[in-house]
């Protein structure tokens, strides 16, 4: 009996490690005549959640109270991450960039032991301290201190000097690890299959376009949308793509659209040349690797267009022609109006996945869609019809 037990213990503690929560990211995008931000992090569902969003939010803050008046040059904050999850350690590093009359970055990281429950510091990584400090010597990283994280195959050393950080991989080969990286997590890469679709070319369309995610919210989004024959495009962000690659999948398998809205959310018209086509291509790369699809749409972060950005990518360039302003108001029947208020055929609706307030109009605004006779369709779709209209007509 008492063994019986034991075993039903284990079998309760190992069931809980393996069956891991869904992480998620949280975003805050927000645009006006100061200033331009772009957040996103990771949420794990443990306790490091707490130091990631205090980070988060103490450069929110500062940079807020700094730019709260108009500026000639908007200056912009961007925040982006890199998480991964190796057997029972979480990496995340939180990347700062604030481009306003100087460019400023720096890093933030944290290694947590799902375990132990706590952060672990490199004396519990390795003992081979003085090979890290070899490494950061013979790249001239400035200072001795430095902060990390840990994927499978290397160490990344972090060395931040005033405005600016470094950044070193050292493989894991090169030291002893009293840890195991020895990755166990299933990939969930996977070719989503497209439904195939016969949409009458003369019937009254609007696209609903949905934006910066995926989210905790976009799979109930999704849901709806199917429930009422609704289908959705999304521009999402890359660095989102490999932590919803299921949810993309699905949204794919049921008929909605994927569209590139760059890696991070960097404002792309203060970016160079290489840079904008890193945050294209890499988003590109990562939604083909994990659903098999190739987006062939664009929107730029904010809307914002030059002709750098239309000459240097060969996808199809999509803003919007209704602004529900969802990220703006709380009030979901006030997005409900500002989605529905002039209905036109050939509307394109932008809102973001991102927000509840959202999720919460997205019924309303269907059934209002479908009562004055419109179909909801994707972006590509209603171009096709759009095509073949003004083939028919000339
Ligand atoms: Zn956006």
């Amino acid at each position: 009996m008492y063994k019986k037990i034991i075993l039903l213990i284990s079998f309760i503690f190992i069931c809980g490690c393996s069956s891991k929560k869904q992480n998620n990211v949280g975003t805050i995008i927000e645009e006006n005549e100061n200033y331009i931000i772009g957040i996103n992090y990771p949420i794990t569902n443990t306790k490091i959640d707490t130091d990631i969003k205090e980070e988060v939010n103490k450069y929110y803050d500062s940079f807020k109270n700094k730019y709260s008046e108009k500026k000639t040059n908007k200056p912009e904050l961007n925040i982006d991450y890199e998480f991964n999850y190796i057997n029972n350690y979480i990496n995340v590093a939180l990347y700062i960039y604030i481009n306003a009359t100087e460019k400023e970055q720096y890093v933030k990281t944290f290694v947590y032991d799902l375990k132990q429950k706590k952060i672990l510091s490199i004396d519990d990584i390795t003992d081979d301290t003085d090979i890290i400090d070899y490494y950061i010597e013979i790249n001239d990283m400035g200072q001795k201190e430095y902060s990390f994280i840990l994927d499978n195959n290397s160490l990344t050393i972090f060395v931040q000097n005033e405005n600016s950080f470094k950044g070193i991989d050292i493989s894991v080969e090169d030291l002893d690890l009293k840890i195991n990286l020895t990755s166990n997590k299933e990939t969930k890469k996977a070719n989503a299959t497209l439904p195939e679709k016969v949409i009458d070319p003369n019937s009254k369309m609007v696209a609903l376009t949905f934006d910066d995610g995926p989210s905790q919210y976009t799979e109930k989004i999704i849901e709806i949308l199917k429930e009422n024959d609704c289908n959705a495009t999304f521009f999402v962000l890359g660095n989102k793509v490999s932590i919803y690659s299921d949810i993309l999948i699905k949204s794919l398998n049921y008929g909605n659209e994927l569209g590139n809205h760059s890696y991070n959310h960097k404002w792309l018209i203060k970016l160079n040349d290489e840079e904008i086509l890193d945050q294209i291509n890499k988003t590109q790369e990562l939604i083909k690797e994990y659903t098999g699809y190739t987006p062939k749409l664009i929107r730029p972060t904010y809307g914002s267009l030059n002709d750098t950005i239309r000459n240097i990518t060969d996808l199809d360039i999509v803003l919007w022609n209704v602004d529900t302003l969802d990220w703006k108001y709380k009030s979901s029947s006030r997005i409900v109006k500002n989605a529905t208020k002039n209905l036109k055929d050939g509307n394109i609706i932008l809102m973001h996945d991102t927000h509840k307030q959202t999720l919460e109009a997205l019924p309303k605004i269907i059934q209002i869609i479908k009562e004055q006779g419109y179909e909801c369709v994707t972006v590509s779709e209603m171009k096709e019809a759009q095509f073949i209209r003004e083939k028919l007509n000339g």
